[in-house]
Parts: C-alpha cells; sequence; structure tokens
C-alpha cells in the first residue's frame, strides 16, 4: 500500500477513491434521482437554538433513490471508517446512511455532497449538540476514534476520546505521526458535529495509519502494543486520563479538551 498522496501533499486531490472520481452525475439518470429536489423541500426547518438544519426531516421524497445510488457509489462502505453498509443490516454489515457534507448556501441534497456512512459514524458525524446525544442510543460510541485512510476526507474527523485510555492513546500517537499537512477538507463535518475534534483531516488520518501500525504491525520483544501498555500504567494515572476524556452524559468537554474552534479556526 502506497502512501496516500493526500498525506504527502493537501493540494493534491483527496485519496479516496470515490471523491477523486467526483463526477457522480451519471447517477441521477441511472437510479432515477430528481436533480431539482437536490436543495430537499422548500422550506427546511430550522433548530430555533442552534440555527442548525434537521437533515433527516427535510429528506426529499427520493431520498431512498439517493441513498442507494451513494452506497454504491462508496461500493458499499462507510466513507469514515471503511465497514461495510447496505441498505439493510446483518451480522457483518452496518445499516447504510448517506450524510450531507454540503456547505452553507450548497444543495444539501445533492449527490456530490453525501457521503455513504455506517451508523455510529452517522451518529458522530450529524450530532451537532449534546442534548442530541444518545436519542437514538449510544451507537456512536462504536465508529472508531479516527478514520481510515481509504476514508472521503470530507468527513475524516476524528472522534472525541470516550476513555481514558482513548485519550491517552491519542496522546502517546500524536508523538509517532510526522507533522500532517493542515488539511481542512473536513472542515464543514469539524464546524457541526459536536463529537468531532477540530484535528485536520490529514492528521486524523495519520492517528489512524499509526493506531493500525500499533497493533498490527511487527513487534520488537521489547515493545508492547498501546493496548497493553495502558494496563500497566498506575491506577492513578489512569484515573488521570480518565478526567481528560469526555463525559456526554454530563458535559462534553471536559478535562481540557477545547472547543474545536477555538484551536483551529475554519
Ligand atoms: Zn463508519
Amino acid at each position: 500500500m502506497s502512501e496516500p498522496a493526500f498525506i504527502a501533499d493537501p493540494s493534491v486531490a483527496p485519496y479516496n477513491v470515490a471523491y477523486l472520481v467526483d463526477d457522480r452525475s451519471h447517477l441521477y439518470h441511472e437510479y432515477d434521482v430528481d436533480r431539482d429536489r437536490d436543495h430537499g423541500p422548500a422550506a427546511p426547518d430550522r433548530n430555533g437554538d442552534t440555527g442548525a438544519v434537521d437533515s433527516d426531516r427535510d429528506a426529499p421524497v427520493d431520498y431512498p433513490a439517493r441513498r442507494e445510488a451513494i452506497l454504491a457509489f462508496y461500493g458499499h462502505r462507510c466513507g469514515r471508517c471503511g465497514t461495510k453498509v447496505a441498505r439493510q443490516s446483518d451480522e457483518e454489515t452496518s445499516l447504510g446512511y448517506v450524510h450531507s457534507v454540503a456547505a452553507e448556501g450548497e444543495p444539501e441534497w445533492a449527490l456530490s455532497n453525501l457521503v455513504a456512512v455506517c451508523e455510529p459514524c452517522y451518529d458522530v458525524l450529524s450530532t451537532r449538540c449534546c442534548e442530541d446525544l444518545g436519542t437514538f442510543g449510544d451507537t456512536y460510541r462504536e465508529a472508531p476514534q479516527f478514520p481510515t485512510w481509504t476514508c472521503d476526507p470530507r468527513v475524516a474527523v476524528e472522534r472525541l476520546p470516550l476513555t481514558g485510555r482513548e485519550a491517552w492513546t491519542r496522546h502517546v500517537l500524536s508523538d509517532r505521526i510526522e507533522d500532517a499537512p493542515s488539511c481542512r477538507a473536513n472542515h464543514t463535518v469539524v464546524r457541526r458535529a459536536c463529537l468531532a475534534r477540530s484535528t485536520p483531516a490529514a492528521e486524523a488520518v495519520a492517528l489512524g495509519k499509526a493506531l493500525v501500525r500499533d497493533e498490527r504491525g511487527a513487534l520488537s520483544t521489547s515493545n508492547r502494543r498501546l493496548r497493553e501498555r495502558w494496563h500497566t500504567l498506575t491506577a492513578h494515572e489512569r484515573e488521570e486520563w480518565e478526567s481528560r476524556a469526555v463525559d456526554p452524559d454530563t458535559s462534553l468537554v471536559t478535562g481540557g479538551f477545547e472547543p474545536a474552534l477555538e484551536r483551529h479556526p475554519v
């Protein structure tokens, strides 16, 4: 597997195959999707306080066809974590959703703005405020902390650490990655999703690669994998890290995880 060009140079088109082949116009005809409905219903509901558009309620009537087209276009893989997705879930396959990465003013439901995602990643990407967390269960906890390198960079967000171990793992991994170029392809999602850290897309992917390398790479006998090393920390140390994780039941931002936009203005 060669190094994705996107990591080496953010000015090069992102590496995800689905994203590279960005002409999706043929899908409109193929799946009988009505281009006139790309903006969704005429008057979208807005959630008073947040001003956020509730995508689910605003879905156009041809949503099923759009979903089918996008799931197929992404090869029935989640655009963030790469897990298998389908129209119906079974033991090996997650229920496939589509998430819109449309920026302000762009057509929310245009096929070019939709990404296929699994249910846990959908929850991470679409949960806009803490009060919404848990509304549909706690599936978001199953979403991988980091995106996979084959992801669509527009949804390449790092999930906030939900446990002390995740906070610690992230800390150790950050020393193992090169200074990844700052790529803001994921800024729309980062801005909207309360569970997303402000990490640039390239850095989030690099962290994910470092974790995979740690879990699956070759080891010398003196080395331990991170998941084993975590257990060698003292109880006190582990408690300290626990306090740096996010507790969605009480307050999302605890232990020094600053609001995303202040750290990395977009
Ligand atoms: Zn996923």
